[in-house]
């Protein structure tokens, strides 16, 4: 499977073909911390390559509003099937486009233009989907944000509670992107229902720890729960939204005709593959690897002087304060720098930075897509030895390159698998 279109894309668009194989070496070689992201396998990326992708499926299984969709009913059934087993779910609808796409479709059942929503301050760790002002949630309701407190660095649920008997919104958003702290789902909903909102939580980054109940679940607490499929749950790049039985008519109405027109099926079929991936049990031990990874790593950085907001971790990734060990260095040039050694990560805003968020004084960083190589705890204190090389090395393009000589070494015994 791999490169199987390769030789024919060499020759009718050699343009394409060279970029698709320097990607796949750029990923093979480079070590991929970017907590958002994954490798998925290749029952995955075939899935998603096949001719699924030629077919209009407008509806839902049963209620076409095509011909000839026989095939799509059955991936699509299956697909809905396996991801309510995985999460314990009443309801899910598999066709949302991308984990923004599921939040426009709990936005759209549940408010009006003006409404109010207490979600997560984007400097905080909150999604851009959840009020950023040129995003459309930020555009089109009015936005109050929570924080996390600025000691302990965790989330304030007495603040929480406060915000939310002040302003009476009609959605609270449980949920992150940067957020290192297990989040109290239960106390949530009980805020929800004293201030008479609905809750969503979206577990875009977590979904595989709470399918595999290392996380507890949103499920019985949220109204809706939405995420991505494309994070820990290493599938297709994709979006989700489980609800009760009582509510899902609402939901798939709002996603078509709603919001969408018709389904990825191809997608949708690669959903339904990394589903059944996910309910194997190597998966659990994959997403307790995971976790042992990012407390290894974790460790590792602080014992060279990094100082990690909130003092750790508890699920696939943290946040990491540059300040201490690199006083002048910012997010951006940290990123830069690290690229240039071969280690990929994103800058990003810790709480109460006083850096722009086109600068900011931290880095997020997570273990998924490591883990997935197999890499264990000895390699994580060999990843923080390496992050803190290149860190050091900054502008000195020989020291870098003798960083990124050690990453490739790394990676060639971590090959990305096909499993
Ligand atoms: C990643 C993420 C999303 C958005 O997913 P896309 O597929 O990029 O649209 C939504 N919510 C949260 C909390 C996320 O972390």
């Amino acid at each position: 499977m791999p490169n199987s279109l390769a030789p024919t894309l060499a020759e009718t668009d050699p343009e394409i073909a060279d970029a698709i194989r320097r990607e796949e070496e750029r990923q093979q070689n480079t070590l991929e911390l970017i907590a958002s992201e994954n490798h998925v396998s290749e029952a995955v990326r075939f899935a998603t390559g096949s001719v699924f992708t030629n077919k209009y499926a407008e509806g839902y299984p049963g209620r076409r509003y095509y011909g000839g969709c026989v095939n799509m009913d059955t991936v699509e059934n299956l697909a809905r099937d396996r991801a309510k087993k995985l999460f314990g779910a009443e309801h899910a609808n598999v066709q949302p486009h991308s984990g923004a796409q599921a939040n426009v479709v709990v936005f759209m059942a549940t408010l009006r233009p003006g409404d109010t929503i207490l979600s997560l301050d984007l400097a905080h760790g909150g999604h851009l989907s959840h009020g950023l002002k040129v995003n459309f949630s930020g555009a089109l309701y009015n936005i109050v944000p929570y924080g996390v407190e600025r000691k302990s660095e965790r989330i304030d649920m007495g603040e929480v509670r406060r915000l939310a008997l002040e302003h009476k919104p009609k959605l609270i958003i449980a949920g992150f992107s940067a957020y290192s702290r297990t989040m109290d789902f239960a106390a949530f909903a009980e805020i929800a229902a004293e201030c008479g909102a609905k809750l969503m939580a979206d577990i875009a980054h977590i979904a595989g720890l709470v399918a595999t109940g290392l996380h507890p679940t949103s499920i019985p607490h949220a109204d809706f729960t939405t995420t991505t499929t494309h994070k820990t749950l290493r599938g297709p790049r994709g979006g989700l939204i489980f609800c009760r039985e009582q509510d899902a008519k609402l939901i798939d109405k709002w996603v078509f005709p709603g919001t969408q027109g018709g389904p990825l099926m191809h997608v949708i079929t690669a959903k339904a593959v990394a589903f059944g991936e996910a309910l194997r049990p190597e998966f659990k031990t994959y997403q307790q690897r995971i976790l042992d990874n990012a407390k290894a790593l974790a460790e590792s950085l602080q014992s060279r002087g990094y100082r990690l907001v909130s003092g750790g971790t508890d699920n696939h990734l943290m946040l990491v304060d540059l300040r201490d060990v690199h006083p002048d260095l910012t997010g951006k040039q940290a990123e830069a720098w690290l690229e240039a050694a071969g280690i990929i990560v994103n800058k990003n805003m810790i709480p109460f930075d006083q850096r722009k968020p086109t600068q900011t004084s931290g880095l997020r960083i997570g273990t998924p897509a490591l883990t997935t190589r197999g890499m264990k705890g000895a390699e994580m204190v060999t990843v923080a030895e390496l992050m803190h090389r290149a860190l050091s090395a900054g502008d000195d393009a020989a020291a870098a390159a003798r960083v990124e000589k050690s990453v490739r070494e790394l990676c060639g015994q971590f090959p990305i698998p096909r499993e």
